[in-house]
């Protein structure tokens, strides 16, 4: 199974995949965590991402594929995947196409989880707060930028996913079970 979530910064993507990692076993492939990853080590690769990310901008499609395929080819996502934070522009998501049709599987779902953009600020300062500040991006100013980013570049993955057929909306503004038990309804 391959599952994408989809949504504005804080919209709960990662919530909701950790709560489908328990509960059906899929591994969660989160771009965000792998760039914090090669970020935590302290790797080029993290250097340039740490840079990009404080500003709210997008690292390179070509690196974020790149770093996607060589996670999904991994013996332990041979039961399914949940997509996190990847495609984030429609050049990603015809290189995830690609991608999944050279390996002979599709995408079953994309769950866009909505939610009211003024929110998007309480609940960033409340992770900021909550994690210490371990994010350097969780910040208002770096927040509006990842929503002008998202506008601009992933939204329009929303026509491509619909166009294709694959597009489910749950709202986003309900409680962390609530939206969790819409997308069990969508997953089945
Ligand atoms: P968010 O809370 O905004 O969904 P993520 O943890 O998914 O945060 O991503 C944090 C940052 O990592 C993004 O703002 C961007 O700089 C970078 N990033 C993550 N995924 C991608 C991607 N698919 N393409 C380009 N940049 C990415």
């Amino acid at each position: 199974m391959i599952l994408i979530l989809f949504g504005a910064p804080g919209c709960g993507k990662g919530t909701q995949a950790l709560r489908l990692v328990e509960e059906r076993g899929l591994v969660q492939l989160s771009s965000g965590e792998m760039l914090r990853s090669a970020i935590a080590v302290g790797s080029e690769l993290g250097l340039r991402a740490k840079e990009i990310m404080d500003r709210g901008d997008l690292m390179s499609d070509d690196i974020i594929v790149g770093m996607v395929a060589e996670r999904l080819d991994a013996p332990e996502c041979a039961n399914g995947v949940i997509l996190d934070g990847f495609p984030r522009t429609v050049a990603q998501a015809k290189a995830l196409d690609k991608m999944l049709c050279a390996r002979g599987i599709g995408i079953d779902h994309v769950i866009e989880i909505k939610v009211d953009e003024a929110s998007l600020f309480a609940r960033i300062e409340n992770r900021a707060a909550e994690s210490g500040g371990a994010r350097s991006d969780d910040n208002a100013d770096t927040l509006r930028n990842r929503l002008a980013v998202y506008h601009e570049n992933t939204a329009p993955l929303l026509p491509y996913y619909e166009a294709q057929g694959l597009l489910r909306s749950v709202d986003g503004m309900a409680s962390v079970e609530g939206v969790a038990s819409r997308v069990a309804e969508v997953v089945g």
